[in-house]
């Protein structure tokens, strides 16, 4: 039976990505050695890593004064090495989910963090709007996809500081305006590559303003200065990321994903608003992620949750129960899901509805 990957993280990859990087670890381009094998300094994995670096630049447009970072640690590693880098004394946090609790809560270990609105009133359930942003902040840090709660914010905000992202979830989901961002970051796991790999957009002129020492390993200009090279990068994970970004391209780049993104969310947050056996847990439909749909039982179907899950995963259907802090079901729906797998959840909802 075919299997319809609904994971949210560790997730669906293309098939390209994984058929080229088991080829890769096999036998990297015929030279009879694995990709894991040889050193991150000869000539074979240098030509791996500017390549990623020169499609990451030209998929999202990546403007001059940028450097573009593969680093270990994933998205979590972040949390720490922007404030470390850059909160002299005071940064502020838009707290829309557990991501971005976390983050705020390292930040305050550096400093003031101000968390200037929070959505956890209503369980993270919305993009909190309207907020003043502290004029004297270093940067303001948003979370731009909640992975766990299924709210995005789409547009590239203008704010008068420097603005950091993670991207976690929902980086290269569509075009963006670069410019807007001192560093942009994501965990790969979710849109690109295996887990453990990070990859950070960071703008050069927003660091060497703090005066705290800090440890060479975390110290990004290190890292620009070594093109990622400072320690041995995850090479397994950029080989891979690779892959994802050649098909990304292929496929028409970024905007032309965006344009299915924006299709398979539609088609299930239409049949989730149809069906009266299901609810959306995000009601305004600006906030709605078009990475991660998360859904309840109505109140009247509660009880079916469990029968839900065990039809749905009998129909092919792995990985839609939703996280614990939410409750019901969750349907990713990254880059590599294809629109197939969304009319194929669809279909099972509408048949338990006839059941
Ligand atoms: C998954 C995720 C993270 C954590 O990534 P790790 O690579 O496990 O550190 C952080 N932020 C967001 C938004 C995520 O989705």
């Amino acid at each position: 039976m075919k299997k319809h990957n609904f994971y949210a993280g560790p997730s669906i990859l293309p098939a390209y990505t994984i058929e080229n990087t088991a080829k890769g670890i096999l036998d990297l381009d015929g030279i009879g050695l694995s990709v894991m094998e040889i050193s991150h300094r000869s000539k074979e994995f240098m030509a791996i890593m500017e390549e990623a670096q020169s499609l990451i630049s030209e998929l999202l447009e990546v403007p001059q004064g940028y450097h573009i970072l593969f680093l270990g640690g994933g998205a979590s590693m972040q949390f720490c090495m922007v404030p470390y880098n850059l909160m002299q004394k005071k940064a502020a946090y838009l707290n829309t989910g557990s991501w971005a609790s976390k983050a705020l809560k390292e930040a305050a270990l550096f400093g003031k963090a101000i968390e200037v609105a929070s959505s956890k009133d209503r369980n993270f359930s919305y993009i909190p709007k309207g907020y003043e942003l502290p004029a004297d902040a270093d940067y303001f840090h948003i979370t731009t996809n909640n992975t766990i709660y299924g709210t995005e914010i789409r547009e590239d905000l203008d704010v008068p500081m420097t603005l950091v992202a993670d991207m976690s979830s929902d980086i290269f989901s569509r075009p963006m305006d670069v410019s807007k961002y001192g560093i942009i970051y994501g965990g790969a796991q979710k849109n690109l590559a295996p887990s453990g790999l990070a990859v950070i957009i960071i703008r050069e002129d927003i660091l060497g303003q703090v005066d705290r020492p800090i440890p060479t390993i975390l110290d990004y200009r290190i890292h620009i200065k070594n093109g990622s090279m400072f320690n041995t990068p995850p090479v397994v994970p950029i080989f891979s990321a690779l892959q994802t970004l050649r098909w990304l391209k292929d496929k028409g780049g970024i905007g032309a994903m965006e344009k299915i993104n924006v299709e398979k969310a539609a088609l299930l947050y239409d049949e989730i608003d149809r069906n009266p056996m299901f609810k959306c847990t995000v009601e305004d439909e600006a906030d709605r992620s078009l990475m991660n749909i998360c859904f309840l039982m109505t109140d009247e179907y509660q009880e079916l949750e469990a029968d839900f899950l065990a039809f749905a995963s009998g129909r092919g259907m792995v990985g839609i129960k939703g996280h614990r802090s939410v409750g019901g079901f969750r349907a990713s729906t990254y880059n590599a899901l294809a629109r197939e797998s969304v009319v194929a959840l669809i279909d099972t909802m509408k048949e338990f509805e006839k059941k």
